[in-house]
Parts: structure tokens; C-alpha cells; sequence
């Protein structure tokens, strides 16, 4: 593998986010640079993503961004760094080809540890900003730089951080060869909690979730700790890396939406995951919850209606419900659905081992102090609901 420098953060137990520099990923494969004499611009990063830059002259650029395959959700992506020799203003026109719309609202950040939105006009596909280009770079992203690397320093941290036994091992590997990481804690119980994320690549604040989450969970506190006695916990925080490296706007490296494959199981992501979790029940064990992250425009959650069919019908409404109550300045939208043969993991678990998933869906502009606060509460309310003596069979 070449060598790269590429960004990556962690966030544990705080609501900061740390930055750090790694060097073991692939080099962008959508690197793209423009120049003047004084500026640079450059995507050739992890994550990293311009389809095409332009330098127009008079201290402008126009950076062209062109989805991996279509059709497509439109959910474009762009990330990519500004360096200047000699302080100068500069003015970037981001152009969005095709019939989509701009999705994200473009952030920036100097030290890769506070990332704020800015400002920026929005009219007929193209964003607009000017910004002041210094020797320090200048990263423009449409939400957070969590790449590949991110997730192995937030695992190892994890590991190391808690007292408590926890795996972290390959599960397989991806289209492009790259690892897709487990993190598992397993007890005695022979009943598991599952929980994916990052099946789509720009749904960053989904993973800004997923983290504060799983910490809950494995953390060495009474709730946790009875809660793992009963539980076994599985994470696949990183399903589709290929996606996440490239900066793909939704697909793997095949041009796939993930989130449709659970069904044909066409896609070694996928297939590492059904394959698992197979190998789980067959050993007489049982699926018994799983949490897929995602991000859309707001938060809310994609839940199974109660009469679908599953065992414990109210189990989730009672979670959320009691989420809700614990939160009086959040409201909790629960969106329950079916969607057969469509090949969503939600209806995966329901279909294949008949029980409640809910894809967890984070506002993309959603604040992020608040994310982690509500991803803490959920999780520390769903392991009070799992191991309540409610009875789910009625409302
Ligand atoms: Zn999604």
C-alpha cells in the first residue's frame, strides 16, 4: 500500500474532537490539484474528493463534483485542502454536475479539531465562498473528515481506554481489500445486540453517534457491565471503507448502495456481515436487536411497525417512548416502516431472524453536542429497556 498522510479524529467520552495524522492509507484515487503560483488546491487524501479544479484566474477556482456512478441518492461529497505560500483571499465556486442538489453545508477547519460551517452562497447547483488562504491549510468538507484511520484509532482507544474485554478483529475484507473491523464483547449469553454503521459514506453525523453510543455500551460502569451479562455486544462501526476512502457520495467501490444488497448478498460487505451473523444462530445463539446509523435532514428513526410479525412487537416503542420522556427538549420521531424485498438491513434482521431493527437516522446539520448527548441516552435507556422485565408483547 502506498503511503499517505491522511487526517483522523477521535472523540472518546468528550464532546471534542482530537485530531491526529496517519500515514497507512491508499492515496485518493480522485486526487485532483489545481494551482496558481501561490495556492494549491488538493483532494489527494483520505476521503479527499474534487472530480475536477479549475484555477479561473483573479484568485478564483471552480472545483467540479461528479457522483461515483448513477442513479444516485444525492448526497454529494467534497472534501479537499487549501495551502497558500503568501496570504491571499480566494474565491471557490463548488459545481454540482448533473441533475442533483447540494446536500451538506460546507464546513471548514484549520486545526482538524473544531469544524464550523461556512458561509456560503447557494444558487443553481454551484456553492459559493471565499476564503482566506494561508501557508496553515484550509480543509473544506461538506461534514467532518472521519476516514478509514479515524475508526481504527477510535477502536484502539476504546481498547485500551476500558476495562473491559473487548475483541477487535477483521471480519473481512472489503471490494478493494480493505479491512471492515469487528468490535465484539462476548460473555456467556448466547443473545446479541448488533450495530452498523457507515453502510453510506457522507452520513458522517450517523458515525458521530454510533461512537458516543458504543462507548455506553462497553463502558465499565453497573448498567453496562449487567447489561454485557446478559448481551453480547457486536459492532461493525466501518461497513463499506472502500466508500469512506473515496469520498463516495452513497456506494462501495462497485458502484453499490449497500443498503439494498441485504437481500441478493451480492457485495463481500454485506456478505461478511449475513455470513457472521449466520454462523451466530447456528450455533444455537440469537439475534436480538440490531441499530443501523445513518444521517438524513433530521433525526428520526426508522422503526418496523408493531404488527409486523417479529417477537416482542412493543419492544421498540417502549425504548423510545421511555427516550423521549428522559429528554424533554428533544422529541423523539419514530417512522415505522416496511420495506419489503428492497434489501435494507432493517428488514433484513426482522425477515431473517425475526426480531425489531431500527435505522437510526442523525440530522445532517444536527449540533453535535446534542448528538452525542441524545446517542448516550439512547443507548443507556436500550440497555434499561433490554433488560427490564416489561412485557413487549403489549403496548
Ligand atoms: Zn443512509
Amino acid at each position: 500500500m502506498k503511503k499517505l498522510l491522511s487526517i483522523c479524529s477521535l472523540s472518546f467520552f468528550t464532546l471534542f474532537l482530537i485530531s491526529c495524522t496517519s500515514n497507512d492509507e491508499n492515496k485518493s484515487t480522485n486526487a485532483q490539484t489545481c494551482h496558481s503560483g501561490n495556492v494549491v488546491l488538493t483532494a489527494d487524501f483520505a476521503s479527499g474528493r474534487m472530480d475536477e479544479c479549475k484555477a479561473l484566474g483573479n484568485s478564483e477556482y471552480l472545483i467540479t463534483i461528479t457522483p461515483e456512478n448513477t442513479p444516485i441518492n444525492p448526497s454529494p461529497w467534497y472534501a479537499f485542502k487549501i495551502t497558500a505560500k503568501e496570504a491571499e483571499q480566494i474565491k471557490i465556486t463548488i459545481k454540482i454536475s448533473g441533475k442533483r442538489e447540494n446536500r451538506y453545508l460546507p464546513k471548514i477547519t484549520r486545526d482538524l479539531k473544531s469544524w464550523q460551517v461556512h458561509p456560503h452562497k447557494y444558487h443553481a447547483k454551484r456553492l459559493k465562498m471565499t476564503i482566506n488562504a494561508s501557508s496553515t491549510p484550509t480543509y473544506i468538507s461538506a461534514q467532518e473528515i472521519i476516514d478509514n484511520q479515524y475508526y481504527v484509532d477510535w477502536a484502539k482507544k476504546l481498547l485500551d481506554n476500558n476495562k473491559v474485554s473487548v475483541s477487535y478483529d477483521v471480519l473481512g475484507e472489503s471490494t478493494q481489500g480493505r479491512p471492515i473491523y469487528k468490535i465484539e464483547n462476548k460473555g456467556k449469553s448466547k443473545e446479541w445486540l448488533v450495530v452498523l454503521g457507515r453502510m453510506h459514506p457522507p452520513e458522517v453525523t450517523g458515525a458521530l453517534a454510533l461512537f458516543p453510543f458504543v462507548e455506553t455500551l462497553l463502558a465499565n460502569n453497573e448498567l453496562a457491565n449487567k447489561f454485557r451479562e446478559k448481551y453480547n455486544v457486536l459492532v461493525i462501526p466501518n461497513i463499506n471503507p472502500d466508500g469512506v476512502f473515496m469520498g463516495n457520495w452513497r456506494h462501495n467501490a462497485n458502484g453499490i448502495d449497500l443498503n439494498r444488497d441485504w437481500i441478493k448478498f451480492n457485495q463481500p460487505e454485506v456478505q461478511h456481515v449475513n455470513n457472521y451473523l449466520k454462523s451466530i444462530v447456528a450455533k444455537g445463539e440469537k439475534i436480538k436487536f440490531a441499530i443501523d446509523f445513518h444521517s438524513t435532514s433530521k433525526d428520526i428513526f426508522y422503526t418496523l411497525p408493531v404488527n409486523h410479525g417479529v417477537e416482542a412487537p412493543y419492544f421498540v416503542k417502549h425504548w423510545l417512548g421511555s427516550l423521549d420522556k428522559a429528554m424533554p427538549n428533544f422529541t423523539v420521531i419514530q417512522q415505522p416502516g416496511n420495506k419489503p424485498n428492497q434489501g435494507v438491513a432493517k428488514q433484513y434482521f426482522a425477515d431473517n431472524f425475526n426480531v425489531h431493527a431500527i435505522t437510526y437516522e442523525v440530522g445532517d446539520e444536527t449540533n453535535r453536542e446534542n448528538i452525542i448527548i441524545i446517542a448516550k441516552n439512547a443507548s443507556t435507556i436500550l440497555m434499561k429497556t433490554m433488560l427490564s422485565n416489561t412485557d413487549h408483547n403489549k403496548e
